[in-house]
């Protein structure tokens, strides 16, 4: 039976890890903060005590980190992943990072025989619970395809792009979308509310035209009853509209409204919204 590793147990990966455990996978975790282990062990998950660890036991291990910065750690660190790969080992970043750490990340596993997938999803806390993410991913052909059973448990559809970079290029372009329609959402609920309009109405409105989608649909209610329960940190939306907004700079593609987005995910950030969701970026509008 082939067995599996999961580094990172915060929002997604907690969620993904279960989905593999509740399958009937053999699982190794670790987290840097243990105690977040401690759910997914009492599921029926094994305790990995360091990545370096968790690659030398599992034949697939994934990894679900915040950032370029933790991504990087996790692999080159003491005890990261780098000391446990070696032939016959396979490494899957599903973190959101820049394309530069996907492709550094890449190497170093290939230097040591090893095999390595970036495959950042599209999807957030409810689809990750729910099996329903989209993987964005490049590298390893072949490790794509043996990855196969594992992906289909986590998500609904994979995707594979040819050269790595590709994945996290991908998750980027959706991101920064995302991010600019989230601030365009908010501000026509506040120019509503100080139109004093019924935002039950305004949504009603919204849901029938051609810019009805799911983000409104959810997050609108919320949003209008002050609701930012975190399934997707701003901090984290911050951070995927910093590394697009690199991207465009790297490439020579102005981004207006992009940039313009992301200073107000800055401005809720600094003021207290870093770990709420990143609707909250309504409060920075409505300041
Ligand atoms: P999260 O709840 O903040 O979890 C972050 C995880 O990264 C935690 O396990 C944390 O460990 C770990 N971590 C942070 N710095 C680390 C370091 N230096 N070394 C080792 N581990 C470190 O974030 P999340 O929402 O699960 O998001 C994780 C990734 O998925 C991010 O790249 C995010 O952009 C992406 N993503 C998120 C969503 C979403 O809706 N939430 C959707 C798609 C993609 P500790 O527990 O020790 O802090």
């Amino acid at each position: 039976m082939k067995k599996y590793g999961f580094l990172g147990l915060g929002i997604m990966g907690k969620a993904m890890a279960a989905n593999l455990v509740r399958a009937g996978f053999d699982v190794t975790v670790w987290n840097r903060t243990k105690e977040r282990c401690f759910p997914l062990l009492d599921q029926g998950a094994h305790l990995g005590n360091s990545p370096a660890e968790v690659i030398a036991q599992c034949d697939i291990t994934f990894a679900m980190v915040s950032d370029p910065t933790a991504a990087a750690s996790l692999v080159f660190d003491i005890g990261g992943v780098l000391e446990g790969i070696s032939q016959g080992k396979s490494y899957i970043d599903v973190s959101t990072v820049n394309p530069a750490t996907a492709r550094q990340i890449a190497a170093a596993i290939k230097a040591k025989g090893g095999r390595f997938l970036e495959a950042p999803v599209s999807g957030s806390k409810k689809p990750a619970e729910d099996g329903a993410l989209v993987f964005l991913c490049s590298g390893d052909e072949s490790l794509y395809h043996e990855a196969a059973p594992a992906l289909q448990i986590m998500g609904k559809k994979s995707f594979y792009f040819n050269e790595i970079g590709q994945g996290a290029q991908m998750k980027l372009v959706i991101n920064m979308i995302m991010g600019t329609m989230m601030t365009a959402f908010g501000e026509g609920l506040a120019l509503g509310e100080k139109a004093g309009l019924n935002m039950a109405d305004v949504l009603d409105v919204l849901a029938q035209g051609a810019i009805d989608n799911p983000m409104f649909r959810l997050k609108g209610p919320q949003m209008v009853n002050n609701n930012f329960t975190t399934a997707f940190p701003l901090k984290h939306m911050q951070k995927d509209m910093r590394l697009a907004l690199q991207l465009g700079d790297e490439l020579c593609q102005p981004l207006f409204t992009a940039v313009a987005a992301n200073n107000l995910y800055i401005k809720t950030r600094e003021t207290g919204g870093a770990d709420e969701d990143f609707s909250a970026v309504l409060k920075a509008i409505m300041r």
